[in-house]
């Protein structure tokens, strides 16, 4: 039998609409949450991302403004611009568009924007808030992974979730946030031995690699959630995931497309997460 779809579109929609109204609310007492982005260097995928997530506030009611820095600019040059955002009371959420140039060290570029505004969860307080159960604001793929199984009613407590692939901005949140809602966890890596051997004892498999379609059918347990986090480029232009959706959709009860599946819940969470910080900011202003 055929998985059912996990539709992100459906349910970022559906969020999104929820959201609204909460960012309606707050423009009736006249705060327009405000998100700033700030990109650096000339990579093109990070334009289109920039560009969607522009898009994505207006259709919402979000002010937002971009900070374009050439390629060579300096790290000491964003840090100053990110210090006059983190005093700018219009803005709420400030996000880095990753990746930096190389001379750029990570770590210290997050870590220069005011928690509170730290709509992207990447700064080294909130990724701590997060593993001690005490989240600020959660990373937007996998809020949006959680949003999708919630909505979905699947459940999460007692069930084994495997997490492949580690990064900060994927993996590693993903898996505590599976494991803050009651689940065992493992995660898998390319060092992993025996991949197949993880991945079939998953009841909830997440897959965050950028390896195009390497998860197959016989990589999975018969009736496991899978979510495909990967989007890749292939050679004759279409998208794909890391999973491969026509084979794994005859062995899994849900799959998420590519596209249409993670990826729409992604930008979704963060306009969440920026509305979040402007009730919050409002909060803290009527406590005074
Ligand atoms: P990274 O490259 O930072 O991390 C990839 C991870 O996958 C690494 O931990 C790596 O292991 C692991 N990995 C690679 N190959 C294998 C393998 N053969 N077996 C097991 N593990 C493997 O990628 P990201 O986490 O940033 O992104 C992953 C994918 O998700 C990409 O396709 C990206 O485009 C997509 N993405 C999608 C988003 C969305 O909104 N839908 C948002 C963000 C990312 P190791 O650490 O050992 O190298």
């Amino acid at each position: 039998m055929s998985a059912q779809i996990l539709d992100g579109k459906k349910i970022a929609e559906l969020v999104r609409s929820e959201w609204k109204a909460r960012a309606d609310k707050l423009a009736q007492s006249g705060i327009k949450p405000g998100l700033a982005v700030i990109i650096v260097g000339n990579n093109a995928a990070s334009a289109i991302y920039v560009r969607n997530k522009i898009k994505a506030c207006s259709d919402i009611g979000i002010y937002s403004e971009v900070h374009s820095f050439p390629e060579h600019a300096t790290q000491d040059e964003v840090l100053d611009c990110i210090q006059s955002l983190n005093e700018n009371s219009h803005i709420h959420g400030i996000l880095v568009q990753l990746p930096l140039p190389a001379h750029f060290e990570n770590n210290c570029v997050i870590t220069s924007i005011a928690s509170e505004k730290d709509v992207d969860g990447f700064h080294l307080y909130n990724v701590g808030a997060l593993v001690t159960g005490n989240t600020v604001f959660s990373p937007c793929t996998p809020y949006g992974v959680m949003v999708m199984l919630e909505r979905n009613h699947i459940p999460i407590e007692g069930q084994h979730g495997v997490v492949v692939g580690r990064s900060n901005i994927v993996g590693k949140p993903m898996a505590f946030m599976l494991l803050e809602q009651g689940a065992t966890v493992t995660i898998c890596t390319s060092k992993t031995a025996d991949l197949s051997q993880f991945t079939r004892s998953a009841d909830i498999l997440v897959v965050a690699t950028g390896k195009p379609r390497m998860i197959t059918a016989k990589m999975v347990k018969p009736g496991a959630v899978v979510v495909d986090v990967g989007i890749n480029r292939l050679p004759d232009g279409r998208l794909c995931g890391d999973v491969d959706f026509e084979s794994v959709k005859e062995v899994a009860s849900y799959i998420t497309p590519v596209p249409g599946g993670v990826g729409p819940m992604t930008i979704t969470m963060l306009l969440c997460n920026t509305i979040l910080a402007a009730e919050r900011a409002q909060a803290s202003v009527k406590q005074f």
